[in-house]
């Protein structure tokens, strides 16, 4: 049988959460920064839309205000989810926008910052394919020394139909030209993906977890594609509807995903969560938590585990 590392407590596949746990000790929760960042996709170096899909807002907590210090947005922070989680370490999180977008010098000043409080013992940057220079990184691997460092790297697809579908301005070979470049520092990487893309039939969806397999990521997220209120996305799928996935259509589709993969990633993120009030399609009366132990149900039931059908 397979081993699965940090699949613990009912989880067929490894969880980031005991990921943590069994590298700290204790449960550790991400605290996102709002560090004032644009893209290359919005301030008209690529292009002014954006991707279809984005809007920073609907992932922003309300501790993460672009308007505060950063030590601030860490205090606020780290008492919201204190009362909430009962944790005590954090990893500070560049979530939105484009978060090695900028000269060095500001980088290091706003990544250090967040790494001054006592209680952050790990930094998350997210970040475009085509936004990561060798000074950048090897910054982020000199932090590394002393904290957890996790950089995050927006892929969505591995197919190019689908980032010419979703307006990223970068290719394919981007992607794979930034991982390897990440893996000769040595860092951490998360592949960010969607899943249900109407530029994608559910077999490419399905084949992308092989192609995934063949990259040098320790990490990645899943998310279903969300229709937010004001994209553009929101504009095309007014206009003319597009299939979206059912909660019980993800639920499998994911949990079949899952066994395809290798068997040391470590899945961070199975699904989407965004605000319901920004949220135009899918609507399921799911939480989160309940999609989780849905999953778990399922892959239980089915007796299916993180690479079981995973070959080399
Ligand atoms: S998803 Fe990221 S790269 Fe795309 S427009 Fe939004 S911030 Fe920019």
């Amino acid at each position: 049988m397979t081993v699965l590392p940090y699949a613990c407590r009912g989880f067929h596949y490894n969880n980031y959460k005991y990921y943590l746990e069994d590298r700290f000790g204790e449960r550790v929760q991400r605290l996102s920064i709002e560090g004032n960042f644009t893209c290359p996709n919005r301030d008209g170096s690529l292009g002014t839309g954006g991707c279809i899909y984005c809007n920073n807002r609907s992932f922003s907590p309300p501790y993460s205000n672009k308007q505060r210090a950063i030590s601030e947005q860490i205090s606020e922070g780290i008492h919201f989810l204190r009362q909430r989680y009962r944790v005590n370490k954090f990893i500070a999180y560049f979530q939105n926008h484009t978060n090695t977008y900028g000269p060095l010098s500001k980088l290091e000043k706003l990544y250090r910052k967040a790494l001054d409080h006592p209680q952050v013992i790990g930094l998350a940057v997210s970040t475009r394919p085509d936004c990561i220079e060798d000074d950048v990184l090897a910054l982020l691997r000199d932090i590394s020394k002393n904290f957890d460092v996790n950089l995050e790297l927006g892929i969505e697809s591995l197919y190019e139909h689908s980032l010419q579908w979703m307006n990223r301005c970068h290719t394919v070979e981007t992607t794979r030209i930034a991982l390897e470049r990440a893996s000769k520092y040595n860092l951490d990487v998360t592949g960010h993906f969607i899943l249900g893309l109407p530029s994608e039939t559910r077999d490419e969806m399905m084949a992308m977890a092989t192609i995934l397999n063949d990259l040098p990521l320790k990490f990645i997220k899943l998310h279903h594609l969300q229709v937010i209120k004001e994209t553009d996305l929101a504009e095309l799928y007014e206009k003319q509807t597009f299939p979206v996935f059912t909660y019980q259509e993800y639920l499998e589709f994911i949990a079949l995903f899952i066994t395809q993969l290798r068997p040391d990633l470590i899945l961070q993120r199975v699904i989407t969560s965004s605000p319901a009030a920004y949220v135009i399609a899918p609507i399921w009366p799911q939480t989160t938590t309940a999609f989780i132990m849905d999953l778990q149900k399922y892959m239980r039931e089915n007796k299916m585990y993180q690479g079981d059908r995973y070959s080399k």
